[in-house]
């Protein structure tokens, strides 16, 4: 395999501008500005979840031809890891890819689609082989107008209205061999890879929303007034929003480390995960109190703060539950049972 240390600079003739992986963080923690959870997140899987593994390990083929009009935006990109099936348990998804001659034969289905609706290309895990789970599976370039793929339903969701999230059916897909990404079988490894990136985006990406729901929670509390004074005069009120200013910086430094540390070629799949998962509780939170003060005005469809209650709450679930990150934490901690014992 090839190793975790990877040079930007070699995306510039497929578009790309050659900076580190800060600028990309960089605009995702600028995108948190978008008063929405779905519109960073869309354009999220297009820069930082569909896209790395093809920019780390692609051909130089599959790069001009899914990589470079990624860059440029004239193609939208989606990620299909999630099955009805399969979603924590990303090693047990059941779609097929058999082979045939120079092609692959592709059926199944993808569930949870982001951008799947509207989507020129899949980065697309699909099993390979019938071998062992974690080397029996590969990343394909899928074109999404390829015959015998149909986009069943846009998802109703509780939030990221503005995003479409959809469940495709694959019927005989027939796409090149040459479409995999990297090496056959090592589909597993490099999704592994390739959510490092996603997890450190959806970390990055609540920190603006965060400091909004407390800056505005603060405004409101002071301009409301209950019993004679301004709810933000209860001790109980401006205290809770100071822990949660207190978490929110605490939060911040460990995005900025984990960044910083990836920047320099490392492997952050800990603190990824840990920043994955105290980004998901703290939104969940932070959503939760601040919407507290807001009385029956938090209720409604006026305010911001509803909509990052809805939206947000999808931190802890998507690109690996919250009980997916702790596992995986556990696992570099060598606190799992050991088989056997
Ligand atoms: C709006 C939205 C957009 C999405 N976009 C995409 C996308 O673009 N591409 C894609 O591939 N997927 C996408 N997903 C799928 C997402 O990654 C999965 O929903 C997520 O991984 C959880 O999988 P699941 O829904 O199948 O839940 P399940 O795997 O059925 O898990 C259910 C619950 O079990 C718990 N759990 C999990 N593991 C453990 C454990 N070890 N111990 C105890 N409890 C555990 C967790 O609380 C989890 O929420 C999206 C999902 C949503 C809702």
């Amino acid at each position: 395999m090839q190793p975790m240390v990877f040079s930007f600079e070699t995306l510039t003739e497929y578009g790309g501008l050659g900076l580190d992986y800060s600028y990309s963080a960089a605009v995702a923690e600028e995108l948190g500005n978008i008063n929405c959870g779905a519109i960073p997140m869309a354009i999220g899987v297009q820069t930082d979840m569909a896209t790395p593994a093809l920019a780390k390990f692609g051909s130089d083929k599959l790069k001009k031809e899914f990589l470079a009009p990624s860059i440029s935006g004239d193609k939208v990109a989606c990620l299909g890891v999630s099955e009805v099936g399969s979603g924590s348990d990303v090693a047990s998804i059941k779609t097929k890819a058999a082979r045939k001659g120079d092609d692959l034969i592709i059926n199944g289905g993808k569930m949870w689609t982001t951008n799947g609706a509207q989507a020129d290309w899949m980065c697309c895990l699909v099993n390979t082989s019938d071998g062992k789970p974690h080397v029996n599976k590969s990343l394909v370039c899928l074109p999404m107008d390829s015959p015998g793929i149909t986009v069943a339903k846009k998802i109703e969701k509780i939030g990221m209205w503005s995003s479409d999230t959809a469940q495709i059916f694959f019927e005989d897909v027939r796409v090149p061999r040459s479409h995999i990404i990297g090496e056959e079988g090592q589909g597993f490894t490099y999704q592994m890879i390739q959510f490092q990136e996603e997890r450190l985006y959806a970390a990055i990406l609540v920190l603006v929303p965060l400091e909004k729901m407390i800056a505005d929670t603060i405004a409101y509390a002071r301009d409301r007034k209950i019993f004679g004074k301004p709810v933000l005069d209860n001790q109980t009120v401006h205290f809770t929003l100071a822990e949660l200013q207190t978490e929110l910086e605490l939060l911040r430094s460990a995005v900025y480390r984990a960044v910083a540390l990836y920047v320099k070629g490392q492997d952050v799949t800990k603190l990824a995960s840990m920043c994955k998962l105290k980004a998901g509780r703290l939104v969940r939170e932070t959503s939760d109190k601040c919407l507290q003060y807001w009385g029956g005005m938090g209720f409604t469809q006026d305010v911001l703060i509803s909509r990052m209650y809805r939206d947000m709450r999808l931190v802890s679930i998507g690109g690996g539950a919250d009980e997916v990150m702790l596992s995986i934490i556990c696992k570099f901690m060598d606190t799992l049972p050991k088989p056997g014992k």
